[in-house]
């Protein structure tokens, strides 16, 4: 007769906290298949849902690194495990979703383009060079295409957009960075930029962006949908450019905030403490105020700071590879009394008086979000507006 210790137990376990949208069920997968414990993941309206089988030792050891190994950007708020029946399975899953009316799980907001992304899409040689839309589980959007939970793709704005082979085969491979990477695409098969200028035809893909970067380096004046709606973008060092736009959008004080380059471009613009820094290169990606350490016209007019960010999408970084100015100011697309504008048709509506261009995605924004702006106070950071992160 075997022993205790050998027999096969189950459990149910239930996962609650921003743990869908971040790759949690692959890393599910991957600790399950490495402990030899059998059973399914699948996300639910209020997390995530696991059935494992294996030997005590397996479930403790995985039930362990559950908590202990989770995804950086997940974060765990309970994990409630109890036993149930064996049902025998073989191998480990990752199931489909169950749809709910209850809609309380943790979303993950949407992440800054990551390291790994960011590689990829200035290697000439991999097949998403250059693509604005790249992202894995790792970093991209969330929330911002989100209609609904659970999140799946078929609840996100890329519903729209049917995988191509290879995309399909980087989201169904367990130790693929793509696996289960919901708004995964490519430019054979996923949204593009065009740039809306009054020439026909319209540019589009990287014709377009680089165009944008000259109309930018040109003074214009370029609408940009960003991942949570759209920014007015012009050359924050030209003063008439920026009188213009503070014309032109009705915002006769307030100060713009700036994106710069790199984090060579924010040293050489503000004092960048470590706080600063930290906060700048934070996945939130927030406006930082920090004290200006030179002048550019127009831009805070009667201010001693500056409010910076870094770029967060690969759209940003593409701008300035494709030579934008290293500082440009990126304020909310609105007029000032108007929220900011991300569809498409009211952006280009109501900023038709004020953008000199459009650089439009293609992938629909379902919800709307700001960027937040954040000042290292005496006590540490203050949120001054929340949004992202
Ligand atoms: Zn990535
Ligand atoms: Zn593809």
């Amino acid at each position: 007769m075997a022993d205790a210790e050998s027999y096969v137990r189950a459990q149910v376990t239930k996962v609650r906290g921003v743990v869908q949208g971040v790759g949690f069920r692959p890393f599910v997968f991957r600790i399950a298949s490495k402990r030899g414990v059998a059973g399914w993941v699948l996300n639910d309206s209020s997390g995530v849902s696991i059935h494992a089988e294996g030997t005590a030792a397996a479930l403790a050891t995985f039930t362990k690194e559950l908590r202990d190994l989770a995804p950086t950007a997940a974060r765990i708020d309970s994990i409630d495990t109890e036993a149930t029946t064996p049902a025998g399975f073989h191998d480990f899953r990752i199931a489909g979703s169950v749809d709910s009316e209850v809609t309380s799980a943790g979303i993950s907001p949407d992440l800054p383009v990551c390291d790994d992304c960011i590689a990829e899409l200035f290697d000439k040689a991999d097949r998403r060079a250059d693509y604005p839309y790249i992202n894995c589980t790792a970093c991209g959007p969330r929330y911002s295409i989100m209609h609904g939970l659970p999140y799946d793709r078929r609840n996100t704005t890329m519903a729209l957009w049917e995988m191509c082979a290879s995309c399909a085969s980087d989201y169904g491979d367990p130790f693929n960075r793509r696996f289960h990477a919901q708004p995964v695409a490519c430019p054979e098969c996923g949204p593009q930029y065009r740039l809306h200028d009054g020439s026909s035809p319209q540019l589009v893909g990287t014709a377009a962006i680089h165009a944008a970067a000259d109309l930018l380096n040109d003074g214009k004046i370029v609408a940009v949908k960003g991942i949570g709606g759209y920014h007015l973008a012009c050359d924050a060092s030209r003063s008439d450019t920026v009188a213009a736009l503070r014309n032109r959008k009705f915002r006769k004080e307030r100060p713009f905030a700036l994106m710069l380059r790199d984090l060579e471009s924010v040293r050489r613009t503000v004092e960048l403490s470590p706080a600063c820094e930290a906060l700048l290169t934070s996945s939130a990606r927030p406006i930082v105020l920090a004290r200006a350490l030179i002048t550019l016209a127009g831009v805070a007019p009667g201010m001693s700071e500056l409010g910076v960010m870094l770029p967060y999408t690969p759209l940003h970084l593409l701008l300035f590879a494709h030579g934008a100015p290293e500082r440009l100011v990126m304020t909310s697309a609105n007029r000032s009394s108007e929220p900011i504008a991300y569809r498409d048709d009211d952006a280009i509506q109501q900023l038709a008086g004020i953008a000199d261009a459009f650089l439009v995605g293609e992938r629909p924004i379902a919800r709307r979000v700001d960027d937040s702006v954040v000042k290292i106070g005496t006590a540490g950071p203050m949120l001054l507006r929340r949004s992202r992160g």
